[in-house]
């Protein structure tokens, strides 16, 4: 529970760093009239309940988005985070979810935060990078999803770079399982998006990256067995 609420705090610290830079160093403002919020304007999902969703000094309403990603930080991290409980886990939470939310808005994976993942992912996976067998298969994954981007065109760069990150730092069969699902995911969803909307141009991928990076996470043996258990 603890640990919850810890997560809806990250959640909500992590979308501001998202939707702008250098929000590290300045207070919380409302976005509709830029006073300063006081703490208790500041404790993530009960402020936006109390206060109806709505700024007090202004009286405009705050997005819904900043409330869903508070509330889903304090559902993930309530759910998963005693079982598989690790550092991975909860950088993997912090970075991708705000990132998806970000990508639906805008279609694309704002560098500063892709900058910092990295960091984050190296600092705690930096072991890794002295496996030679795993550094070989990494680059060659890399590679791999450059070709595919310069080949199909069918995916953005955005998402790309963060595969990258990905296949750097992820054991390979997490790297496998979740680029997989994320299709399979990521597929059904377009199927039912074209039966409501046919003139369907862009599809941000982050969403779907993060859905089954959690789903990888949590189902990692059972996924698995199911894709690699016939004939490994
Ligand atoms: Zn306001």
């Amino acid at each position: 529970m603890f640990i919850a609420v810890i997560g809806s705090f990250i959640g909500s610290f992590m979308l501001c760093l998202t939707y702008q830079e250098g929000s590290l160093f300045r207070r919380s403002q409302c976005d509709s009239c830029h006073s300063d919020l006081v703490w208790y304007e500041l404790i993530p999902v009960v402020s936006f309940i109390m206060q109806k969703g709505r700024c007090r000094q202004c009286n405009n309403q705050i997005p819904l988005h900043i409330f869903m990603t508070e509330l889903l930080f304090f559902m993930l991290f309530l759910l998963f985070f005693s079982e598989s409980s690790s550092a991975l886990y909860a950088a993997c939470i912090s970075f991708l979810v705000p990132l998806a939310i970000y990508d639906i808005h805008h279609f694309k994976v704002p560098n500063h935060m892709l900058l910092l993942f990295a960091c984050i992912l190296l600092l705690i996976r930096y072991p890794l990078l002295f496996d030679i067998q795993h550094l070989v298969y990494s680059v060659l994954l890399i590679i791999l999803l450059h070709l595919f981007y310069l080949l199909t065109g069918s995916i953005g760069y955005g998402d790309i770079k963060l595969l990258s990150l990905f296949a750097l730092f992820l054991p390979l069969t997490y790297f496998l399982l979740i680029f997989m699902l994320t299709y399979f995911i990521g597929g059904i969803a377009v199927i039912c998006f074209l039966f409501y909307k046919h003139n369907l141009k862009k599809i941000p991928l982050i969403p779907f990256i993060t859905a089954s990076t959690l789903l990888v996470f949590k189902f990692y043996d059972e996924l698995y067995t199911i894709y690699f258990g016939g004939f490994l």
